[in-house]
């Protein structure tokens, strides 16, 4: 007998960023609307994403399946930037996609996609499956990937050449400074891929997004409004958030809360840059000498210095004297001993926001970690590394006050010691800190509020589950 639950497909891209929040939007599907959920993963991702899923609400409603693994070799360069290679991953997955859902016994009736997997959405046409996007970011950027393809050529003069900013009607502009990489430069491929991605979002039958709607509201308001955004406003957007990862499983005995179990209430200031994130060894420096020098108890998630390339990869690294890692300040770990704790590469960082003794954030801002800060009120400081980062910096800082922004050096182009030091102080203990610590348990209260029975996440989810029930049922009587 045919299954009266709507049976959604996820497609998640590679990266934690996106792989963590598709995994959260499946296992929501099933609590709160006993969908059947099938999640596509890239063959790499598969460990990952398993682990995540130990702790999922019912595993007898949830399918996790790897896709044959791709080959992407010979289809783009070596130097080809991070995104066109998640972009090219992608696109050779779809024959395993394809050939995996005409497999399945139970098909799948919905597809949700990435922004990394849209062309996906034509095997879901294939099917006869509803197809959505999930932008695991905030409405802005939805509003810009969407709306760059209109002004694709203009932006080349007025925003690439001149720097103007780029105007999206009813939005904020985006400035120059904050504009998306994929974006200045119209011979990389990243370039046509971006703005083929906009155009596709708009051809799907709904769009999820991480956000909720006391948070952008005049970004959501003009993204419905059709004077202002065109066939844009035409796709229902289902505002979703905040969908932030439940909390990992404690691990018994694990070094990183013990430590945190013994400091005192919001006296600890955690540092990290996302999943990828990585700085220069000059940057690491001076990031350490700030630590040191604001006298405040932190934990820093280190990983070994990266040169130009701010979504890093990783080297070995040699140690000195005290164990200090040689790219930190010689003594770094003796002296600090009592105040901080440095994390080797990865912290578990749920449990990290949510511990009592957190009071401040240090974070690249990546959409996940921001909304993870937010609704456990930890203000920010942000230093955005690549991707829609920069966006996310202006947001927090100029619109929701949860945030400051330290400058770099103009001579030297890096954020120095005296800039931090004053940044941690700032946050973790002068009046100004306490003035966006504030503000920002307020936005924790309103994304609670969102998300609770009857709030505006929660009815658009609803609508969202409704829709697909729908269609089933169209399917159901067409068949
Ligand atoms: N994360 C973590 N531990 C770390 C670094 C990152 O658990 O040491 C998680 C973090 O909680 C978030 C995700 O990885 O859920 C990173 O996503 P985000 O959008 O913040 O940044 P990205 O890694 O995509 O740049």
């Amino acid at each position: 007998m045919q299954s009266t639950k709507p049976h959604a497909a996820l497609l998640a891209s590679p990266g934690m960023g996106h792989l963590f929040p598709v995994l959260e939007l499946g296992k929501r599907l099933i609590s709160n609307h006993g969908f059947h959920v099938t999640i596509f993963v890239l063959n790499t991702e598969a460990s990952t994403a398993k682990n995540q899923l130990r702790d999922s609400p019912d595993s007898s409603l949830l399918n996790l399946v790897p896709l044959p693994p791709v080959d992407i070799s010979g289809k783009v360069g070596p130097d080809a930037h991070i995104v066109t290679q998640l972009v090219v991953m992608m696109r050779e997955s779809l024959p395993g996609l394809r050939s995996t859902i005409s497999a399945m016994k139970s098909r799948p009736t919905v597809l949700i996609v990435d922004l990394f997997g849209t062309e996906a959405m034509a095997v879901a046409d294939e099917f006869m499956m509803s197809k959505f996007v999930f932008i695991a970011s905030n409405a802005w950027f939805l509003t810009l990937t969407a709306y760059f393809p209109t002004i694709d050529e203009m932006a080349e003069d007025e925003h690439i050449k001149e720097q103007q900013p780029l105007k999206i009607p009813g939005c904020k502009p985006v400035r120059f400074e904050d504009t998306l990489e994929a974006y200045l430069d119209r011979n990389n491929q990243m370039y046509d891929e971006y703005t083929r991605i906009g155009r596709e979002i708009t051809a799907a039958d709904g769009i999820l997004v991480n956000t909720f709607e006391d948070l952008e509201p005049t970004t959501l308001r003009a993204l419905r409004d059709s004077k202002k955004l065109g066939k844009i406003a035409k796709v229902p957007v289902y505002t979703i958030g905040p969908t932030v990862r439940q909390l990992e499983l404690p691990v018994m005995g694990n070094p990183v809360l013990d430590w945190l179990d013994m400091q005192p209430t919001e006296s600890v200031i955690y540092v990290s840059f996302g999943s990828g994130g990585t700085l220069p060894a000059k940057q690491m420096t001076e990031l350490a000498w700030g630590l040191e020098l604001s006298q405040q108890r932190f934990i820093w998630v280190v990983r070994p210095p990266v040169e130009n390339d701010v979504s890093g990869s990783f080297f070995t690294v040699g140690k000195i004297s005290d164990g200090t890692p040689n790219y930190l300040p010689e003594g770094f770990l003796t002296r600090t001993k009592d105040r901080g704790l440095i994390v080797n590469a990865w912290a578990p960082q749920t449990l990290v926001l949510s511990h009592p003794a957190v009071g401040g954030f240090l974070s690249h801002c990546g959409w996940n970690s921001t909304l993870e800060s937010l609704t456990n009120g930890i203000p920010m400081i942000v230093w955005p590394l690549y991707a829609e980062q920069n966006m996310n910096a202006t947001m927090l800082t100029e619109e929701l006050g949860m945030a400051f922004r330290p400058k770099a050096s103009e001579s030297s182009g890096i954020v120095e010691r005296e800039e931090i030091e004053m940044m941690v102080r700032k946050i973790m203990v002068e009046e100004e800190g306490n003035r966006i610590r504030n503000t920002v348990k307020e936005l924790k209260q309103s994304a609670h509020k969102a998300m609770e029975k009857g709030g505006s996440s929660y009815c658009s989810f609803s609508q969202f589950a409704r829709e697909c029930e729908i269609s089933l049922k169209a399917r159901a009587q067409g068949a």
